[in-house]
Order: C-alpha cells, then sequence, then structure tokens
C-alpha cells in the first residue's frame, strides 16, 4: 500500500459547501450505546437503500459474520414489478410492501438518506427523512406539492429555504466497515419544460397512489354538471410517456380498471375516456423480439389504447389547451401536453416513465474523492511522490451509474485514466454499472447481484471467485385484458440462437404464467397469499376503486 501514500494525504477537496455545512451539523453516532447496538466482533456493513438491491443484501447477509444496517428514506421495500396493479385498484398498497424492520431479521435500520461519504474516515453522512414526505423521487416543484397536499392557504412551507422548514432532517454520520450502495435511479426526464414540475412519475408506493387518486379525481370532475363537454374529454385523456415495460403496463392495467370498473359505475361517461401511450421510438416494448413488439402493439390497439409512437413530446403545463396566458397549477383542470407531432392536447394526467437518470447523491455527492485510506484499493499504481492528480469517483457517464468491477466494488480514477478499486466500497442495481458487461437496469439483474454479493462476502472468497455473470430468466409484460407477452431466452450457452425455443409465449397463456411467476417471487409468504387472494376477489368482485 506504500505507494499510494501520496493519495492518502491529498488535501481535502469539498465536494460542495453544502456537504461541509452538513458535516459541521452533524453527530457520530456511537454504536456500543446507541440504539444500534452492533457487535464488535462482527463487521458493519452499512447498505445504502431498501430496494431490490439493499434489501436483498441486507436479508442474506450471514448475522454470525455481520452486523447490517440499512440505510434508506424508505422503511419498506417495494416489490416494483407489481405497482401498476396497485395503482390500478388490482391490489392493495400492503399487499407489494415488506417492512425492513422486521423481527425475525437481524438488521438494523435508520429511516435517513445519505448524504455523503468519507471514504478515509468510513463514514456516511446522513440526514434523518422520518417526517419528510416523497423522498424516492426528484421531489416535484414545492410550491404545487404544498398546494396539492395542504391545500392554497397553507403556510407551511418555509419560503427562504424552498422546503417545507420541519423537513429538514438531523445530520448525523455512520461509520462502516463495509458500505453497499443501492440507491436506485430517478426518472428522467430529458430536460422537457413542465415535466419535472407536472408531470407524475412511477418509481414508489407515493407515485401509484397519487395515479389512482388523480383518475378518480378526473372521473368526479368530470361528471359534475358544471363541467363542459370539452373538458370532459381533456380531463378523461390520460396519457403514459414511455412505452416501455413499466409505461405499456401501466396503460394496460389502467385500460383494465378504468374501461371494466370505472365505466360501470358512471355510465354517462361511455366513450369519452381515452389513454395514449407516447413514445419517440417507433414502436412499444422495443426490448422484446420484433413479433413480440408488434403482437403487443396490435392487442393494446384493439384494446382501446391510443398508441402514439413516433411522438415527440415538447412540453407539459397546467391549463386547457388554448389557455393564454398559461394557467397556474390547478387540480380542477386539466394540463396540456405538446407534442411535435400533433401540437397541444388536453389531458386529466401524465404519468412519465421515459427511463431512468441518477440519483442526486450518485450524481452529485459521489464526484470529487476527498481522501481515501491507501490499504482499501486493490490497484498496484505506482505514482510519482509529486503526483498531483485528484482522484473522483468513476462513471458510467459524466454523471451517471458507478463503475464497478465484475466483483461489484466501486472503482475511482485520477485525471490522467489510472483505476483503482476500493476493496470495502460496493454498488450494485440501477445505480451500478459494470464495466466488464452490464446487465439490464432490470429487478431481475439486482436481485441476482445482492445475492452474488452476499453470498461472495458470507464465503469469504470475494477475490477468489469468478466475476458476477448475469443469468437471462426471460421477461414479460401485462398488455392488458388478461393477456401478457413472455420473451423465453434463447441463446445457449455460448450465446447462439437456439432453434428449439419458441421466440416467446403471448396472449392469456403468457398472462397465467406472468400471475404464477408475480405470486411465487413475492417476498413474504403473507403476500404471496395476500397477491393469490386479491387477485381471486377480483374476478368475483372487481377491483377496488376507492379513493385515498
Ligand atoms: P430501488 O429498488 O429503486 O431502491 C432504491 C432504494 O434506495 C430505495 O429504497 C430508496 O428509497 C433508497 N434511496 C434513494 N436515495 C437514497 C439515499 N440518498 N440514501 C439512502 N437510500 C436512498 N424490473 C424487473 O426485472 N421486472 C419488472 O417487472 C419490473 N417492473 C418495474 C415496475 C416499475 C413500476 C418500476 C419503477 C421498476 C420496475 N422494474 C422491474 C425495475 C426494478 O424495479 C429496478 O431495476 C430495481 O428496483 C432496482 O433496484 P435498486 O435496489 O437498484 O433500486
Amino acid at each position: 500500500s506504500a505507494p499510494l501514500d501520496h493519495i492518502a494525504r491529498k488535501p481535502l477537496i469539498p465536494t460542495s459547501s453544502t456537504c461541509l455545512k452538513y458535516r459541521s451539523l452533524a453527530t457520530q453516532i456511537d454504536h456500543t450505546t446507541a440504539a444500534y447496538q452492533s457487535d464488535a466482533q462482527k463487521e458493519r456493513v452499512v447498505i445504502l437503500g431498501s430496494g431490490w438491491g439493499g434489501y436483498t443484501v441486507s436479508r442474506r447477509l450471514s448475522p454470525q459474520s455481520f452486523s447490517p444496517i440499512v440505510i434508506s428514506p424508505r422503511s419498506y421495500f417495494v416489490f416494483t414489478p407489481l405497482l401498476t396493479d396497485a395503482a390500478s385498484g388490482s391490489l392493495d398498497f400492503s399487499n407489494i410492501v415488506e417492512p425492513v424492520r422486521d423481527s425475525h431479521a437481524k438488521v438494523d435500520f435508520i429511516q435517513a438518506a445519505a448524504r455523503s461519504i468519507d471514504l478515509k474516515r468510513k463514514t456516511i453522512l446522513c440526514e434523518a427523512t422520518v417526517v419528510k414526505s416523497g423522498v424516492t423521487e426528484t421531489p416535484r416543484t414545492s410550491e404545487n406539492e404544498r398546494q396539492v397536499d395542504e391545500g392554497p392557504e397553507s403556510n407551511i412551507k418555509n419560503p427562504k429555504q424552498g422546503y417545507r422548514w420541519w423537513e429538514q432532517g438531523e445530520m448525523f454520520e455512520v461509520p462502516y466497515d463495509k458500505l453497499v450502495i443501492a440507491v436506485g435511479a430517478v426518472s428522467r426526464t430529458f430536460g422537457t419544460p413542465g415535466v419535472r414540475e407536472n408531470a407524475f412519475f412511477f418509481k414508489d408506493i407515493g407515485d401509484a397512489k397519487r395515479v389512482k387518486r388523480r383518475v378518480r379525481e378526473c372521473f368526479e370532475l368530470a361528471v359534475l354538471p358544471t363541467t363542459s363537454p370539452e373538458m370532459q374529454n381533456w380531463l378523461l385523456h390520460f396519457a403514459i410517456v414511455g412505452a416501455g415495460p413499466t409505461g405499456s403496463e401501466l396503460a394496460a392495467s389502467l385500460r383494465d380498471f378504468i374501461y371494466k370498473d370505472m365505466m360501470r359505475l358512471y355510465p354517462a361517461l361511455e366513450g369519452i375516456p381515452k389513454i395514449s401511450l407516447y413514445d419517440v421510438a417507433p414502436k412499444v416494448l422495443s426490448t422484446f423480439d420484433e413479433s413480440l413488439s408488434r403482437y403487443a402493439m396490435e392487442t393494446m390497439k384493439s384494446e382501446g389504447i391510443d398508441i402514439k409512437t413516433s411522438h415527440h413530446v415538447e412540453n407539459l403545463r397546467w391549463g386547457a389547451p388554448g389557455d393564454r396566458p398559461p394557467h397556474e397549477m390547478d387540480p380542477k383542470r386539466s394540463l396540456t401536453l405538446k407534442t411535435k407531432e400533433e401540437g397541444e392536447v388536453g389531458v386529466g394526467m401524465c404519468v412519465w416513465v421515459t427511463g431512468n437518470a441518477m440519483n442526486k447523491f450518485v450524481s452529485q455527492a459521489l464526484d470529487k474523492v476527498e481522501e481515501f485510506p491507501v490499504d482499501s484499493v486493490s490497484s498496484s499504481l505506482q505514482p510519482s511522490k509529486d503526483d498531483q492528480s485528484s482522484w473522483e469517483f468513476k462513471k458510467f457517464s459524466k454523471k451517471g451509474a458507478l463503475l464497478v468491477d465484475g466483483h461489484l466494488r466501486v472503482q475511482l480514477q485520477d485525471g490522467k485514466g489510472r483505476t483503482a478499486v476500493l476493496q470495502d466500497v460496493f454498488a450494485l442495481g440501477d445505480n451500478a454499472m459494470i464495466e466488464t458487461g452490464a446487465p439490464p437496469a432490470t429487478a431481475q439483474a439486482t436481485f441476482q447481484e445482492a445475492k452474488w454479493l452476499a453470498k461472495h462476502l458470507n464465503n469469504k472468497d470475494l477475490d477468489q471467485s469468478p466475476p458476477f455473470s448475469f443469468r437471462n430468466m426471460g421477461t414479460m409484460a401485462y398488455i392488458g385484458s388478461e393477456r401478457a407477452l413472455m420473451q423465453i431466452p434463447h441463446d445457449d450457452r455460448n450465446g447462439n440462437r437456439s432453434k428449439y425455443l419458441p421466440e416467446g409465449i403471448t396472449g392469456r397463456m403468457a398472462s397465467l404464467v406472468w400471475n404464477a411467476a408475480y405470486i411465487t417471487m413475492s417476498i413474504s409468504w403473507r403476500n404471496k397469499l395476500r397477491v393469490a387472494f386479491r387477485w381471486t376477489l377480483n374476478r368475483l368482485f372487481g377491483r377496488d376503486i376507492s379513493r385515498f
């Protein structure tokens, strides 16, 4: 480790003034006396995030060797493949979450967001988020949120600071022996004007609740005797932007919910509701094989979903088309969605699901490296004594995912393109990119990475083990009316296409496989049974149309 001595002694380079301000406010958690009683004999593994990556690692680490602490703004894990079912009343929100605190799991939990990492001191600076709302997604304009949540009269927001004053959490530092970064990603908007402020995103339970509530709200607004037929058309036009698996499944599930269940309650609105699925690509579900994607497109069209592929959304604002000047945020009215191809259309709700952008913690806080301990890197760098290069976390693109090696260890890079691999800092899931062959940003891949990491940490054979390799188990998508697609992986071990396997399964058969797969994959037995029970109840009594 000696040759890297000068790197460890490099002067502190502040990542941002806010970080320093935070750090001076922070208190350090004493793990021997506080509620977080970690065993001195065991390595303390701090896990950032309680999603597919963080939750899985925490449950699979051996309690004999490690004392895991999950730090996440969310005190629960979300089974994301069924989020569309919860938004459309097919499942209760509680059916798809697992609590992180669990009397059976030997895992500590701190409800907080990581703000920065000190590699030299091996500590994480955190901000408590116990009373904070909307913590997973980059917040929408706080002004809008305030009006939705507390009503226009509310003066709870501190106007100077741009957030509600009581949401600012306590700052503290948590030490680690090993660190796993699995903070996921946020929605990508491509800088489209008005989207961050006015669209709904779709990543967490709060997002799904907002979608369901808004659909119900739009129906109630549309039947008011004061609502004009033109406004009815706009309020009951639901736009989904992004025709990947999440957007397509959401369009299909909302279609079932609206056409099968809601229309029974609002016969006077027959023929008015409309669901449009927008994408810049020429087809939907473009990651599926050509024939499956074509089948999906034809099926969804025949079910009444308006497929608007090759459409470029230019902006989204409150107010009806033609409102001049543009209207302020007003949930009693429609929004206007403008595309290059069609101009302005009125919509009651726009859900934006066009892929991932990096979480602020990864894109901004993990940028420059202040100092890091020389014995924590595996590379045999031989820099000269007067070497002044500055180090940073190696990213896939400028502000992109953290680059990790085949053993999921985070890499650092200096200005001269040299790489150092951190021994005790790992990253996986949507916030990481494996340099030697990146699997897709899916729950399937994240789950495999998390299992692989926990297994090799438990066996203490990470360095000797072959690198992680992703095993494609196939992909599925629900496309409405109890029909689905299932793409079967048809490459053999050498990556050649097998002539014996079909490209995929479609229709009702695939839908049954979809149902069975997600019941099996649900984490706890309680939720497996609840999901199966609710789907059976839906057949008898229809979906839950209540508005929360
Ligand atoms: P996440 O599961 O997003 O978890 C991130 C965690 O980090 C969260 O707990 C969050 O609160 C926490 N966090 C955020 N910021 C901080 C911070 N600063 N400090 C500490 N913690 C923080 N994949 C499939 O394979 N199949 C599917 O059918 C499928 N369907 C999907 C449906 C939807 C609606 C969505 C949104 C995704 C779907 N995916 C699916 C993708 C899959 O959910 C993601 O790839 C997966 O969740 C990634 O796991 P992760 O652990 O990296 O991130």
